[in-house]
């Protein structure tokens, strides 16, 4: 549908400076601190009523927090960048992300929206080539950027916003617009499930920029493939010891660590279907002469399936157990974060196609888009379905500069107004 209501160039725009300024300022998962405020000013604006903080999280959902003095300085970052530190407040422990509901004026069921809003920690190149620098919204924060198009969805969440508001009159049911944290290592849609907030949810839909679709106007109306992965850390306590007096009486928890990478990277791939490990941080040591005490292992697994997922999990698992064991070591497993894959619903799949060929700048709508990565929105998906709500993951194509999560990812910026006009559209027609 095309919406005469609203001047769409002049919304592109605010939503392309919006994005921008997401970028310059980009936090990772639980401290979208300053982002959830501005997002929070903008839906205020609307006249929106908004949920944040303590009230849309379980803290004992709330997966794979930074360490205390981490979550501490980017609160403090964010209180020095933030012009709303009386919501920043409200966050603090890291209670981010909002959600916010659209009411419609007319009967009709009620339908969840996600957007995710973090960052990822890679420190952004400082090349002129690289648009963001050209222009002047590099990232500002050492190790956080937005490498994967959050700061993109978050504008497409606004965008759609903003549409829907001015056509609530003919809106059918409400809109459940959630801006989630911590969508990076499948950490932040657990928390706000286990809230029971999305138990009223008819419909739900999802989105991803880019991914390996990257013609603009091409938009997936539903994905496949989604990896299920587990996301977890291993923590080998030893002994330390002077290397040259007394070598023999420590317990050298590097070399169980070190064991460990090498060991968990030769696991046998499944017969079944594909399977990924990923140990993504090693750290230890104290000092040159000291017998290492300690290590710590960042560890990501991944199956097509939750058996082929579980497979590696359990067996990574064993190998560190097995590898702290020779060394004389403890060992300590810490869950991070989760998501199991999910089959998008057929009858609402082909609805959204139809509507989706009709969204201006669309031009091709496919199906079944192989999606090849783990989506913490399954969580949510999940919890939908399991009441009976149908639910369907889309992607919005772009041609990429640079794959995601690398230092040089950027986007054509077109395709948040693709994505926004295509979520407002989905809301104002999926009943008929
Ligand atoms: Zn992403």
């Amino acid at each position: 549908m095309t919406f005469d209501r609203i001047d769409m160039n002049e919304l592109e725009k605010e939503l392309i400076e919006f994005r921008r300024d997401l970028h310059t300022y980009p936090e990772s998962g639980w401290t979208e601190f300053r982002t959830t405020a501005k997002i929070i000013t903008e839906l205020e604006k609307l006249g929106l009523p908004v949920r944040f903080g303590r009230e849309i999280h379980s803290p004992e959902s709330m997966y794979g927090m930074p360490k205390p003095e981490a979550l501490e300085e980017c609160y403090e970052r964010a209180l020095a960048e933030s012009d709303r530190p009386e919501l920043i407040e409200k966050m603090k422990g890291g209670y981010t992300g909002c959600v916010t509901m659209i009411e419609g004026a007319l009967p009709g069921p009620t339908i969840g929206i996600r957007v995710d809003i973090d960052c990822n920690d890679v420190s952004e190149t400082e090349d002129f080539g690289h648009k963001p620098v050209m222009n002047g919204f590099r990232s500002k924060h050492k190790n956080c950027m937005h490498a994967c198009g959050h700061d993109a969805h978050t504008a497409i969440g606004l965008g759609t916003a903003k549409i829907l508001s001015a056509y609530k009159d003919v809106l059918k049911g409400r809109v459940m617009l959630v801006f989630q944290p911590a969508e990076e290592g499948l950490r932040g849609a657990a928390s706000l499930t286990a809230t029971g907030m999305f138990k009223d949810c008819d419909y739900f839909f999802g989105a991803h920029i880019g991914l390996k679709s990257t013609h603009l106007g091409m938009v997936a109306a539903s994905s496949t493939g989604f990896l299920a992965s587990t996301k977890f850390d291993a923590v080998f306590h030893g002994a330390s010891a002077h290397a040259g007096l007394a070598p023999n009486l420590g317990k050298n928890a590097m070399a169980a660590a070190s064991t460990a990478v090498l060991n968990m990277l030769a696991i046998p791939r499944h017969q079944d279907g594909s399977s990924r490990i990923n140990i993504g941080t090693f750290r230890s040591g104290t000092g040159r002469n000291v017998v290492p005490e300690y290590a710590e292992l960042t560890i990501e697994t991944r199956g097509i399936t939750s058996e082929i997922n579980e497979y590696m999990e359990k067996s990574a698992k064993r190998v560190c157990q097995a590898s702290a064991d020779m060394y004389e070591c403890g060992l300590d497993i810490n869950f991070m974060g989760s998501a199991g894959g999910i089959v998008c619903d057929p009858e609402v799949v082909s609805r959204a196609r139809e509507i989706l060929e009709g969204v201006d700048g669309v031009d091709e709508v496919i199906e079944d888009f192989d999606f090849g990565a783990g989506e913490d929105v399954c969580t949510i998906m999940k919890a939908v379905q399991s009441h009976g709500g149908k639910v369907t993951e889309m992607v919005f194509g772009m041609p990429l500069i640079a794959p995601h999560h690398n230092n040089r990812f950027d986007l054509d910026e077109r395709v948040i107004g693709i994505g926004a006009r295509s979520f407002a559209s989905i809301a104002l027609e999926i009943e008929g």
